[in-house]
């Protein structure tokens, strides 16, 4: 028997990509999800596990009612169908960190349904990304495989963690797309307070679903990348992901569905295990757990306690502080620095307040790896720093420099201000007294200038500078020369 004949290579030409996510965020709640075990980052191995999350014989899962409502409450949010009635089913599966032999998950009946989010594109533009449904279900234990080179060991800390998994349809086109989906998603979870978003710590991460075709042609078979825990690592991903595929097509060869890990070191994509099939679960509804009903009240009472959301205060952001949508996103985008930039622009320019807290202040809290929420400089502290800008005491130079000061040392602006004799000399009267000595010194020039050349009023602008150390307030300084050498208004009267 001969072997099939390859395919005709394809080569060169156009591929779209096409990318569906699977997002797993840990519900925001003190407790897992069946169990009243706590659940914590970075907690002592094995210190947070009841008899529940270890699977000891005869235990029943109790349902977190708080993780229910979050699960509820993002739902709303993405604009999704609320299920009245969703049922929880066991998925069977062999880990080590995984001591039922399975896992509680919803399948056929998730308890959110469609819905959809908008995305501003990396390009330009936006896309409204269909949400397939959530539905929720608990986290497995941690296998430790470097502590020790013969043994693994096993937390079960995270065992049980209440997570809501977040389905796309394959809506999303490139890397940079998915992560920008991701990142609006993050911050819709973070304004609804459903999920911290911390990514480096697992709160938030991703698989992809990537496949490629010939545009217009159907759906190409598809990889899914495992747990992405960053946005850089999901768009590397899917980008090298697209790339091998394509390699392989237009070599006439077909890809193999299967699940593959990216490495971070070497930015390539490896496959881990052929890709399981429904049916391979054996999922069943677990009979400990009766199906989780919804009453209208309760939703009712969730719907209403949803907070302003970032596409919805973004729009406000550009009304009312008149800011342009990319930076009203960015501001909108995230709770708390959208509270330190209304707390800042308030009776200031705001699209000064903007500048600084997208601008100077996210810089310097990048460079030290902090949050805004616990930024050295508050924004009553930088609001002050902004006042004495205004005001004319000090120069936009100067308030950079403050700035990166006060962010150091934690001190006010005015107290180094003080300290350091760096107020700009505003008073009308020490700046004539300057100006004066200055004419007084250069009688010739002084001469020259009131009888009509110009030109030299910027020599005079300098000669006052220079004698205040760059201090006195240029604008100030040009006023009181044109009024002394008879120009007002830049003509000569
Ligand atoms: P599972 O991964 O559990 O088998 P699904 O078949 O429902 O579940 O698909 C999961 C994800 O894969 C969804 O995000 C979906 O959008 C995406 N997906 C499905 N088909 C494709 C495809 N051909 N290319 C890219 N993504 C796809
Ligand atoms: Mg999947």
């Amino acid at each position: 028997m001969s072997a099939p004949a390859p395919a005709a290579a394809d080569r060169g030409g156009d591929w779209d990509i096409v990318v569906g996510l699977e997002v797993h965020a840990q519900i925001a709640v003190e407790s897992k999800l069946f169990s009243g075990a706590a659940c914590a980052f970075g907690a002592e191995p094995n210190s947070l596990v009841s008899p529940v999350d270890a699977a000891m014989p005869g235990m029943l899962p109790v349902l977190n009612a708080g993780a229910v409502d979050q699960a509820v409450r993002t739902g709303l949010a993405l604009g999704a169908e609320i299920h009245r009635v969703s049922a929880f089913d066991r998925k069977n599966y062999f880990y080590p960190d995984l001591p039922q032999g399975y896992q509680i998950s919803q399948y056929a009946r998730p308890i959110v349904g469609r819905g959809a989010l908008t995305v501003a594109l990396p390009g330009g533009g936006e896309r409204e990304v269909r949400i397939t449904r959530i539905h929720l279900e608990q986290d497995a234990g941690k296998s430790i495989h470097d502590r020790d080179p013969a043994r693994t060991w096993v937390d079960l800390n995270r065992a049980g963690a209440p997570l809501m998994e977040i389905v796309t349809e394959p809506d999303l086109r490139s890397g940079a797309e998915a992560a920008a989906f991701v990142a609006e998603l993050r911050a819709i979870l973070r304004a609804v307070g459903s999920c911290d978003g911390n990514m480096e710590q697992g709160s938030l991460r991703a698989d992809a679903n990537v496949s490629v075709r010939r545009p217009g042609a159907p759906l190409g078979t598809r990889c899914e990348i495992k747990n992405l825990n960053s946005m850089r690592f999901l768009a590397r991903a899917i980008g090298f992901e697209a790339e091998r595929q394509i390699g392989i097509l237009e070599d006439g060869g077909a890809i193999a569905q299967e699940t593959r890990l990216f490495d971070p070191e070497t930015g390539a994509t490896r496959a881990m295990r052929s890709k399981e099939d429904a049916h391979d679960y054996r999922y069943f509804p677990d009979p400990d757990l009766p199906p989780l009903v919804l009453s209208e009240e309760r939703i009712a009472r969730l719907a209403e306690s949803l907070p302003e959301l970032p596409a919805a205060r973004a729009a406000r952001f550009r009304a009312a502080w008149g800011l342009d949508a990319e930076t009203a996103r960015r501001l909108a985008g995230d709770p708390d620095r959208a509270a330190y930039f209304e707390t800042l622009a308030r009776s200031r320019d705001a699209r000064q307040a903007a500048h600084w807290t997208t601008g100077e202040l996210a810089g310097a809290l990048d460079r030290v790896g902090r949050g805004i929420a616990d930024s050295p400089v508050s924004a009553e502290a930088l609001g002050a720093l902004l006042d004495m800008v205004a005001d004319g005491a000090l120069s936009r130079r100067m308030a950079k420099q403050e700035f990166e000061e006060m962010f150091a040392t934690g001190r006010a602006a005015a107290a180094i201000v003080e300290a350091k004799g760096l107020r700009r000399i505003a008073d009308a009267g020490a700046i004539e007294a300057e100006v004066d000595r200055v004419l007084a010194a250069h009688p010739a020039q002084a001469a020259a200038c009131r009888a009509g050349k110009a030109k030299l009023l910027g020599f005079f602008v300098g000669q006052v500078m220079k004698a205040t150390a760059g201090k006195a307030d240029p604008k100030a300084v040009n006023e009181t020369l044109r009024r002394k050498l008879g120009y007002i208004g830049g003509c000569r009267c």
